[in-house]
């Protein structure tokens, strides 16, 4: 992988490959294309990944990559709100990703929003294993982005130091750049 310091994403992907088992379970909370749906079913070798997007537009566009990039089958593309992802994923998880705001390339109407993304990471975090993680990808540079930025960091920085871990990455010389915080429940 030709890995780059400044993308938050080459460094979430680099936290699910070291902390998540070939054979345990994952969720991409935020499916959008299906790059980071893809990427969870090319690691998780023997598991499964559960996917979520409230827009059909993201389901179909995932489905129809994760058939042209010869995905294996070990995949469930969900039509949800990601909130609601006890009522779809029934067991523990080993990983989780979110990659907040826009997805690319649309007409840029719907955007994440921070209740239903707080909601999420709360319910998420609650589902890790021990040793589980979950990595959020953070786009400051518009407005709903820089509030559920905050509240994530806030969400992240409260949690209880005896049962998670939680980080914070960011390009300190740029400050609206996307940042990524990340959560791992202490094993
Ligand atoms: N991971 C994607 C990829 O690899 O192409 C990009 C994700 S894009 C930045 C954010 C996605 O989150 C959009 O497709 C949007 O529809 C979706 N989204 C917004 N609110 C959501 C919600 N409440 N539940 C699930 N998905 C949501």
């Amino acid at each position: 992988m030709d890995y780059s310091m400044t993308s938050i994403l080459d460094v979430a992907k680099q936290f699910i490959t070291q902390l998540v088992p070939r054979d345990g379970v994952a969720v991409d909370f935020t499916m959008g294309n299906g790059h980071d749906t893809f990427f969870l079913s090319q690691w998780l070798e023997e598991g499964h990944v559960y996917a979520f997007d409230i827009q059909e537009e993201a389901v179909k566009s995932t489905r129809k990559h994760l058939k042209e990039w010869g995905a294996r089958e070990n995949y469930t593309l969900i039509h949800a709100c990601h909130s609601r992802v006890k009522e779809f994923v029934t067991g523990p998880i080993d990983g989780g990703m979110f990659n907040l705001g826009y997805l690319p390339h649309s007409d840029k109407v719907v955007t994440t929003r921070h209740k239903t993304s707080l909601a999420a990471i709360q319910t998420a975090t609650e589902m890790l294993k021990p040793g589980g993680v979950l990595v959020v990808a953070v786009y400051p540079g518009h407005g709903e982005g820089a509030l559920e930025g905050e509240l994530v960091q806030r969400l992240a920085a409260g949690l209880d130091s005896r049962r998670f871990d939680s980080f914070f990455y960011r390009l300190l010389n740029q400050p609206s750049a996307p940042f990524l915080v990340a959560i791992q429940r202490k094993k």
